[in-house]
């Protein structure tokens, strides 16, 4: 136990063992085969890296991920461990050359994809020599669910993988995935022939996430851009590539090193666009999903939806993406009604290219998603609980890192106005009329319209009835009524309100009518960040100048080794750094980050930068 902890600090220079990694950190010490299911940024790497480093021999890394492969080998590479990759994108001879380095012994961990280690050469003529001589340590097959078909990434390479057991039947498999569902996760111990692997299953909860859901309104700009001024490195997801371009334009416009980034721009401009966020050269991305995929920066600060995600598993992958170095992070989404007309209307336009005919199956599927990302949006529960039932796991109990738990949203009783809404659908019905909730709220509150004055309606008994209340409170009431089913909208081009036997439950007053009084009806919420149990204000660098500091010292010493910033330390490190400020080698080898190789590499320009400072 003791010597464990004791190489986590030496190599990765870390205190302690994240949720769930030690013991499979002990399963795979023992030799045994591992399926583990850990959330990405759930610290999944250390998991077969340490064991890589504390076993005799090599271990061979299965990735399909090549830019990861190459963050990967970086990351070790500076905390002073022996590791390499080959892929497709290196130049010819060098492959050859890292092959014969990992036959030489040379390398502790080697990363490939799935094609390259199924080659005759590599699988017949590399492995049996590496066996025989360097010894083979483990196989750790990462994305493993690419191997059932039952899987959302199915990969016919990854199958051919079981022919490394039969080859090798006396070397450990460790499998990881960060997404299976029971199904698949039988499929991978079925078709990699795992020998009674050592099932883990990590929770897919990230305590250092705070969410909140915010209205969407004229002011949710201001607050973007003040969430951006307060710094870090932001992600900003937007349904369609003319949003993302008109953000990034007004964001780049009010100062913040921000870009855009969409399928419709050139593959170089991309990349650059990539480069530079990872590089931190670029605070913000603006960028339709199309973007982190394979992007693996660990100190994405917050992730904000500034429309309705299409699928909660989207939300939950795409805000996943904020915070992998487990320091605090937000995850906001903006939510407004008409992000609702418009996922209707992207579900109606899913017809046969052909026929016209509405694709059924994929239209309910389509509504289902919606159901379940607006049942995230409009909870009134614990976010993070919604979050992971979705993901089929119970979490009870207040967060206390959400909107919902540090604001409980109220109750309030509005069945009068609810019944005076429903009666007004009633009274139009008896006409064979039909509307929207507009027209419904405008009847209510007196209004004058054209359209409304047209048909006769300040003549029904129900015009006026409704001025105390304001139209974005009879809307608040309007979208409750829906998504409690006390009403239904005809879903066919123009959305009509109709009564359903809910409704007339209401009518008859069989049932009182509650509703929630979220921010939407309400003043926004502001002046509560403070309060969290995850302490994103923590990130705001309260050592300010020092830390802004360190930040530039970290950020040179990446360039003038063509790093990333992050591979040198976390932010983590450097905020303990200036919270702590050591001035001698010892002192600096306790921050958590430090491990022995960062010690000698880093020590010194961090001490004398903290020297200068303090002086
Ligand atoms: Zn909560």
């Amino acid at each position: 136990m003791a010597q464990l902890t004791a190489a986590l600090k030496r190599i990765f220079g870390f205190d302690h063992f994240r949720p769930g990694q030690e013991a499979i950190v002990r399963d795979a010490l023992a030799g045994r085969d591992l399926l583990a299911l850990m959330p990405t940024g759930g610290g999944k790497s250390l998991c077969f890296q340490l064991p890589a480093l504390l076993r005799p021999g090599v271990t061979l890394v299965v990735s399909p991920l090549i830019a990861l492969m190459q963050d990967q080998v970086r990351q070790l590479r500076d905390n002073g461990i022996a590791a390499s990759f080959v892929n497709s994108g290196l130049p010819a001879g060098e492959g050859a050359q890292r092959t014969a380095a990992l036959l030489r012994g040379e390398y502790q961990l080697f990363y490939l994809a799935p094609e390259r280690l199924l080659l005759p050469e590599f699988v017949d003529g590399v492995l049996p020599r590496l066996a025989a001589g360097a010894g083979l340590n483990a196989f750790v097959i990462d994305e493993a669910h690419c191997v059932s078909e039952w899987g959302h990434d199915f990969r016919p390479d990854y199958r051919q993988l079981s022919q490394l057991r039969r080859r090798h039947p006396t070397t450990p498999m460790f499998c990881f995935t960060a997404t299976a569902t029971p199904r698949v996760r039988a499929d991978i111990i079925t078709q990699l022939d795992l020998r009674d692997p050592a099932i883990h299953l990590t929770s897919f909860n990230r305590p250092n996430l705070h969410y909140e859901v915010r209205p969407k309104t004229k002011g949710s700009y201001a607050e973007l851009l003040s969430l951006a001024r307060g710094g870090g490195a932001g992600i900003v997801y937007c349904l369609s590539r003319r949003r993302v371009e008109e953000l990034a334009e007004r964001l780049e416009g009010d100062g913040v090193r921000a870009a855009p980034y969409h399928a419709g721009l050139a593959a170089d401009q991309r990349r650059e666009t990539q480069d530079a966020f990872i590089r931190d050269d670029l605070q913000v991305v603006i960028a339709t999903v199309a973007f982190g995929m394979g992007i693996n920066k660990p100190d994405v600060r917050w992730v904000v939806h500034y429309d309705l995600p299409k699928t909660l598993e989207g939300y939950s992958q795409e805000s996943g993406r904020a915070g992998r170095d487990g320091d605090p992070a937000r995850c906001r989404l903006y939510f407004g009604a008409a992000d609702i007309r418009t996922a209707e209307f992207l579900i109606q336009q899913k017809v046969d290219p052909e026929t016209g005919e509405p694709l059924e199956a994929e239209q309910r599927l389509g509504r289902q998603q919606l159901r379940q990302v607006l049942g995230y949006a409009e909870s009134t529960e614990c976010r993070r609980a919604v979050i992971l039932a979705y993901l089929g796991e119970s979490f009870t109990g207040a967060c206390g890192a959400c909107d919902n738990c540090e604001t409980p949203k109220t109750q309030v009783d509005w069945t009068t106005e609810a019944r005076q809404f429903l009666s007004c659908i009633a009274r139009l019905a008896q006409r064979g009329e039909r509307f929207g909730a507009a027209h419904v709220i405008d009847i209510l509150r007196g209004a004058r319209s054209e359209r409304l004055l047209a048909r006769g309606h300040e003549c029904l008994t129900v015009y006026g009835i409704g001025k105390q209340r304001s139209v974005a409170e009879w809307r608040a009431l309007a979208r409750s009524l829906l998504h409690q089913s006390l009403v239904d909208e005809t879903q066919d081009g123009f959305p009509v309100l109709c009564l359903n036997a809910q409704s007339w439950r209401v009518l008859r007053g069989e049932r009182p009518v509650t509703i929630v009084l979220s921010a939407a009806a309400g003043p926004p919420a502001s002046g509560d960040e403070k309060r969290s149990a995850v302490r994103v204000d923590e990130y705001e660098p309260e050592q300010g100048a020092l830390f802004e500091r360190l930040r530039e010292l970290r950020k040179r010493l990446a360039n003038e080794q063509g790093l990333p910033p992050y591979v040198i330390f976390h932010d983590a490190t450097l905020r303990e750094m200036a919270l702590r400020r050591p001035l001698t080698l010892d002192q600096f080898a306790n921050l958590p980050g430090v491990g022995q190789a960062k010690l000698a590499r880093y020590g010194e320009s961090f001490i004398n930068a903290l020297r200068q400072y303090t002086a």
